[in-house]
């Protein structure tokens, strides 16, 4: 049987949920906690009941969507319902939308897989809040509770977030996995003295070792994999003015990559340039990381599942590691999980910019489930809806 998703109804909920929160900068401001986010969760529930399906939140927050007397296990379906400050209408919604709008359509034609998908959206993905821990609050409090025991895999429908697909051409992408990120702080210490009476050949200059560091990173990157991404976000000096040499420098910095072996090469050349830099400029460095998020790797039956629908729907599809992170980082760890993505238009997000064609927006939620029907047959089916 071949089914097609409503264009029409999963373009309103869009427009609908982006009315909740929505401010007079036209960003949406539905940060997770907030009276627009509990009011977004009202309005899933309703929407969830409407549709004829059971709604249900857990004790965190998240809201949950299935077929009434359905037993499981189910394969769970969505993204989160929170937005950053101002942030746009797709992110996290689009993926809680579409994942509603394909058990609606599954549940009305009285499709059996219908009882086998699970719906959901995520609480507070974005970790803006003090006290909400980096984000990914909700997806990390369901692989804690028993009912992750109860579901065959994770499906997530996102927006690229970044200008990959939109340049490229790229309609759909199978998602094979997620950055690893490390952070970084770089301690310098050097010799604090007079600007302008000591020589150039007579400094111990902390400023010039932050310096050079900062600006070799990119270049450390790119000779070990085009594919890595570095940064460097915060520096500075010590005093601090600009008639004393810096005796002391701090920097922080980020590197991302789609492997832990990847991350463990640029880690690696990172302490040699500093080490040798320090060593030329006559100061000493240490480099501490502060923290490390390992990269994700979907699995891979259920990606080649994912890539086969997206391939069979679009011929500008590819296969492409997020780096932004995703609830489907923390349920990877638990269940088979794959990610779609669709582009972002100019690579906007997490600003009101942000925005994808209403015809990808549409592809995107049917190659959702035609990848939801697959998963629950094991395989991609012969026919799929014009
Ligand atoms: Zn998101």
């Amino acid at each position: 049987m071949s089914l097609n998703i409503s264009a029409e109804r999963l373009l309103a909920d869009l427009t609908h949920l982006a009315q909740i929160g929505s401010g007079a900068d036209g960003g949406i401001h539905r940060v997770a906690g907030s009276a627009a986010d509990f009011a977004a969760r009202d309005w899933l529930d309703k929407t969830l009941r409407c549709a004829g399906l059971d709604s249900h939140r857990d004790p965190v927050g998240n809201v949950f969507g299935r077929v009434p007397g359905s037993s499981g296990p189910w394969l769970l379906m969505g993204s989160h319902a929170d937005t950053v400050p101002g942030g746009g209408r797709l992110d996290g919604a689009y993926g809680v939308i579409a994942a509603i709008e394909v058990l609606r359509t599954l549940h009305e034609a009285g499709h059996p897989a219908a009882e086998q998908i699970e719906v959901v959206a995520f609480w507070d993905e974005e970790g803006v809040t003090a006290g909400s821990g980096g984000g990914l609050v909700g997806s990390s409090a369901l692989c804690r509770h028993p009912h992750v025991e109860e579901l065959s895999g994770y499906l997530e429908l996102h927006i690229e977030q970044g200008p990959r697909m939109d340049s490229q051409g790229i309609e759909l992408a199978a998602v094979t996995g997620i950055v690893g990120v490390r952070r970084y702080e770089v301690t310098v210490q050097g010799e604090e003295n007079h600007a302008g009476t000591t020589p150039f050949s007579a400094r111990s200059d902390a400023g010039r070792v932050a310096s050079r560091t900062a600006a070799a990173l990119q270049g450390i990157c790119q000779r070990i994999n085009g594919s890595v991404i570095g940064n460097v976000g915060a520096v500075s000096f010590g005093p601090g003015a600009p008639n004393v040499v810096p005796g002391s420098a701090r920097l922080e910095a980020e590197i991302r990559a789609g492997s832990d072996e990847i991350l463990d090469r640029v880690d690696r050349r990172l302490r040699e340039v500093l080490a040798r830099i320090a060593s030329e400029e006559g100061c000493t460095a240490t480099l501490t990381e502060t923290s490390a998020k390992p990269a994700a790797h979907f699995d891979a039956d259920l990606v080649d599942l994912v890539d086969a629908v997206c391939r069979r729907r679009s011929v500008r599809t590819e296969r492409m590691v997020s780096y932004a992170g995703h609830d489907a980082s923390v349920l990877s760890t638990r269940v088979p999980t794959a990610m779609l993505f669709v582009p972002s238009t100019g690579g906007f997000s997490h600003s009101a910019r942000e925005d994808t064609p209403d015809h990808l927006l549409v592809l995107g939620a049917q190659a959702l489930l035609d990848s939801a029907l697959a998963v629950v047959a094991g395989r991609v089916p012969q026919q799929l809806a014009a």
